[in-house]
């Protein structure tokens, strides 16, 4: 049975548990009651997840749901399976071959979540390690902190015997670097806020051109699960915004706005615009809407709503007045339902967007539930 439902139909059937029950179905301050061993597991991420195989034979959901549910811990599975994508060059938005920053380094931010153990790790801005995942959970197990960032970071990843490589470029990336470089840097300077919009307009102008997906100009991947016993973990891992100021760290690696995991209610995480969710630490506020007592779909709605609520800078709206931006969260609660949802249900170029899912029927891409018609454009 597929615990994913379409929103209409979520509000029909909890309007109808209400009056049944006298009880609003969005009204229930319960730690949800779960047996150990009753939870169908699951595995919910951003598309990337079912994409990407870097070559091999299974993807990011199915390598994790594969190994939950011989009874691996959770957290340790889903890194598994992300690093999948932090190794596959094809994926411009996560680790190596990660879209570089402005200077043409590749700097990555990740974090994870340990929802029995109540733990957490992150790093930001992160150069010379491919799979920075692995380092956030080192953060998270052999240190008394919760992020660490820029050279402490890669010294830290050193300490522990990982490979620091000079440049985390694949042909692609770089390239693409240098096509947007030209385009912003012709005279070498430009003043400061010239230079900040010719930025934003040459890399708009290469996603019209389709030289740069949009889904790669943020993109990201992060990844959430729960296992039969309803252990729930979750872990975030990117290259960030592409192009971006150096050090500049978006919301993937903050507990609370990329990912967000309370062991007792659910998880959730996000991948887009990271500056919109860092506002509200919307990863945070999905979850705490789940202890409410709000099915994920729900309270995926009410974190896009909020963005929606504190975008009024003209930069940032289209020409419906709307967010000119999208933003995707992957939820997950205690019980097993999970949800996908968006700003917008389609890319600029009129695709549907959609997210990762694997169960018991296997690996699948399904629609995001979207709060704003169209695209973002
Ligand atoms: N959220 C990421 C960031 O802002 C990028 C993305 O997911 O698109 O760094």
């Amino acid at each position: 049975m597929k615990n994913s439902i379409n929103r209409r139909k979520f509000i029909i059937g909890s309007t109808a548990m209400g009056i049944a029950s006298g009880v609003s179905a969005n009204v229930n301050a319960q730690t949800p009651m779960v047996k150990k061993g009753s939870i169908k597991p699951v595995v919910v991420a951003s598309g990337n997840g079912h994409t990407m195989k870097n070559g091999g034979k299974f993807n990011c959901v199915e390598t994790a749901f594969n190994k939950i549910v011989k009874g691996d811990d959770v957290l340790d599975s889903l890194i598994e399976g992300v690093n999948i994508v932090e190794l596959d060059p094809l994926d411009a938005s996560v680790g190596y071959g990660g879209r570089p920053n402005a200077n043409g380094i590749v700097q990555l931010d990740s974090c994870c979540m340990h929802g029995p153990k109540k733990q957490a790790g992150g790093v930001g801005a992160l150069e010379g390690v491919r799979m920075p995942s692995l380092v956030a959970r080192d953060v998270m197990k052999k240190t008394d902190h919760h992020l660490i960032v820029g050279k402490g970071a890669q010294d830290f990843a050193r300490n522990m015997g990982y490979e620091i490589e000079d440049d985390l470029n694949s042909d692609r990336s770089r390239k693409m670097w240098l096509d947007w470089k030209r385009r912003i840097d012709p005279e070498h300077y430009l003043d400061p806020e010239k230079r900040e919009v010719a930025g934003r307009n040459a890399a708009m102008d290469m996603i019209k051109e389709g030289i740069i997906p949009e889904d790669e100009y943020y993109g990201t991947i992060n990844c959430n699960g729960i296992n039969a016993n309803g252990d729930i973990c979750g872990v975030t891992t990117t290259s960030g915004l592409a192009w971006k100021i150096p050090s500049r760290v978006g919301d993937s690696p903050i507990l609370g706005a990329g990912l967000y995991v309370d062991g007792n209610y659910g998880a959730a995480g996000s991948t887009g615009r990271g500056e919109a969710n860092l506002y509200g630490l919307c990863s945070f506020l999905i979850v705490e809407e789940m202890r409410r007592g709000s099915h994920p779909l729900d309270a995926g709605m009410a974190a896009l709503k909020r963005i929606q609520e504190n975008t009024i800078e003209k930069r940032l709206l289209n020409e419906r007045g709307l967010p000119n931006f999208s933003v995707n969260f992957y939820v997950i609660d205690k019980q097993g339902r999970y949800a996908g949802v968006t700003l917008y249900g389609e890319s600029s170029s009129g695709e549907p967007r959609k997210y990762a899912v694997c169960d018991e029927n296997g690996s699948r891409l399904e629609d995001l539930e979207p709060l704003l018609s169209g695209s973002s454009a």
